[in-house]
This record gives structure tokens, sequence and C-alpha cells, in this order.
């Protein structure tokens, strides 16, 4: 049985769903703080707190848990500048009682949910994996510190471990039972489909002139599916090598957020009233990854590189809303 805390968050539920499809046996943890329970139809579902020990213990003693794969993090960049302890608390704090109840129980392999956040404003485009590493934001660098002790972790114990670094995941469920939905909404393609939905007047660019060719921020839009797909090969992986990897997971190819709103306009054939307002504080011009260490060595390749088709099934589900 495969652990997966913070399963009924965006990533981790449909990482959940594809594992259930695949004949996996799943239990999802998660204390639904940003997660909803719509989400946790697959598998067994515990609602809980990665802060109690006792309660990890016990679940790791009562079900026969093979491999955890963590995705209960916050990932607000701007509530991590405002409220570091909230988010080394939780992305750390708890990641550590986590991996330490593991550890007491004789569970050794995991899967954790990175970002590209770890590198910082990139000196070079597209990211490798040996990029420098300088996160400039608690959330970034709280990613980054349990990629660290995970390394110690694996050179010390019996343990093993992938890390995946997310570029921008996008997208939803083809079928449209999951998809995006923060509380919260701050990410672009979300904010821009409500425009189309009506539920939003209008979106705003953060900043213009960027030293990109439209002069707007340029990302790396990865579907949330081909991040599930990653995930399963990840853990395919583990069970295979006793062996522990980082991967980046991104697309390949950059959009700016004037291509994500006409392209959401084409896909909508709704009208989106854009602001041109002021960049956001730590934002990098261009983010954009190289994903060749997936595809050599856990064999992954994106299903849904057509950026207008991730947006297809961000809409279909948005309408759901
Ligand atoms: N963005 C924007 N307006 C918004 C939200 C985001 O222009 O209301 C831009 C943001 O500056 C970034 C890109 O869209 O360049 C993607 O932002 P998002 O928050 O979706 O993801 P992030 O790259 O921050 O993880």
């Amino acid at each position: 049985m495969i652990l997966i805390a913070g399963g009924a968050g965006y990533v981790g539920a449909h990482v959940n769903k594809i594992l259930n499809q695949q004949g996996y046996e799943t239990l999802i943890l998660d204390n639904l703080s940003y997660g909803h329970p719509e989400f946790t139809r697959w598998g067994t579902f515990i609602e809980g707190d990665l802060d109690s020990p006792e309660l990890l213990d016990k679940i790791f003693q009562e079900y026969d848990i093979d491999a955890v794969m963590d995705f209960a993090a916050f990932t607000y960049v701007g509530e991590s500048v405002e409220d570091p302890q909230k988010y080394y608390l939780n992305n750390l704090k708890n990641t550590l009682n986590l991996l330490q109840s593991m550890q007491k129980n004789g569970v050794d392999q995991f899967i954790f949910s990175s970002t590209c956040a770890v590198y910082g404003n990139p000196e070079r485009i597209p990211l490798t994996e040996d990029h420098p590493l300088n996160p400039i934001n608690p959330y970034g660098r709280s990613k980054l510190m349990v990629e660290q002790v995970l390394s110690d972790y694996a050179q010390a114990y019996d343990f093993n471990y992938i890390s995946l670094r997310y570029f921008n995941a996008a997208g939803a469920d083809p079928e449209a039972q999951i998809g995006e939905w923060h509380q919260p909404e701050t990410h672009i393609i979300p904010l821009v489909l409500d425009v189309a939905a009506g539920k939003r007047e209008d979106i705003k660019i953060f900043g213009t002139d960027y030293p990109t060719p439209d002069g707007t921020c340029i990302r790396d839009y990865i579907h949330v599916c081909d991040l599930g797909q990653a995930h399963l090969k990840a853990l395919q992986f583990l069970e295979k090598n006793e062996k522990s990897e980082v991967f980046n997971l991104g697309n390949g190819n950059g959009f700016s957020v004037r291509e994500v709103i006409d392209t959401c306009q084409e896909v909508t054939g709704k009208e989106i009233r854009a602001i041109e307002t002021e960049a956001r504080a730590g934002d990098p011009p261009v983010l954009v990854g190289s994903s060749d260490k997936a595809r050599q060595i856990l064999g992954w390749k994106p299903q849904w590189s057509d950026f207008k088709q991730i947006v297809e099934t961000a809409w279909k589900w948005h309408q759901k809303l």
C-alpha cells in the first residue's frame, strides 16, 4: 500500500487516481486545510495531520505501507515570505515527523514533491538538475532543506528517495473528476479561466517589461497527469533499484503570460480582459526546465506536450467549479 500525504490536494489527488487505476492500493492522509474531501474517492482516506507522530506511528502499524509520497506542503510563495514559520513548521518539521515515523516502522521508500523554486534565479535556461540551488524565498528554501535531509538520510540509513522538482503544474484530469481548485487562487491559468467563466472581472499581468519577446514572464507548464505518470515511474524505479535520484519534471517549452491568456481566450471562446500591472516580487523572467534526466532514467515522457490541450482539460474541469 502507498501512503499519500496530502492526497486531497491538486497534484496528490491526480497521483492518487492514477495509482488506483494502475492497481495500487493507496491510503490518503490529509488534514483538509487546503485539500478537498471530494478528491478522496479513490483508496482509503484518513483525515489527520502530519504534526502528530502518534497518528503517523498508528498508521504505519495498522497498514502495510511500502512507500510514502509527500504532497502535504503549503505552496504560496508570497505567504511564505510573510509567515515563514508556517512554512518551516509544515513543509520541513512535519516532513521530518513523517520520515522519523517511516524509519521507526521500517518503511524505506519516499517520493518527494519538490519544485523548480529550489533553483532561485536561473543562471542558464533550460534548468538542469545540476544548476546551483539558491532559492529566493522561504517556500523554496523549505523544499531545498527537505531535499538536503533526504540526501543525508539516504547516505546514513537504509532509505531511498526520489525528489521530483515540478515546474508549473497545470491542467486537470481529462474526465474532469478532479482538477485545480485552490482557495485562495493565485495561479495564472485558473485565474484567467475565472475571467472566462465570468467569475472575475479581469486578469492582472504581473510585469510587462521583462527581457522576454513580449515582455511578460515565461513559465514551463506541465500537465498534472504527466506529473502523476512520473510518480508512478518513480515508484517503479524505487521498487527495482536501491537508489535515490532527483529529477526535473517540465515540458521543456516556455509560454509567456500573454500566450497563456491568448490560449485561454482561444479555448474558451471568451473575451478576456487583461490589465498590465507591476511585476510581482521574486518572479524570475524565465523558468523552463530540461527533463532529459527523467526521460532517460525513468523512461518518462510528457503525453500532454501541447499547451492548448492542457488548457482544454483545465477548462473542462473549471466549468464544473
Ligand atoms: N501571473 C500573472 N497574474 C496573475 C498570476 C500570475 O501575471 O494574476 C504570472 C506570474 O507573474 C508568473 C506566471 O503568471 O510569471 C505564473 O504564475 P503562477 O502564480 O501561476 O505560478 P508560479 O510561476 O508563481 O509558480
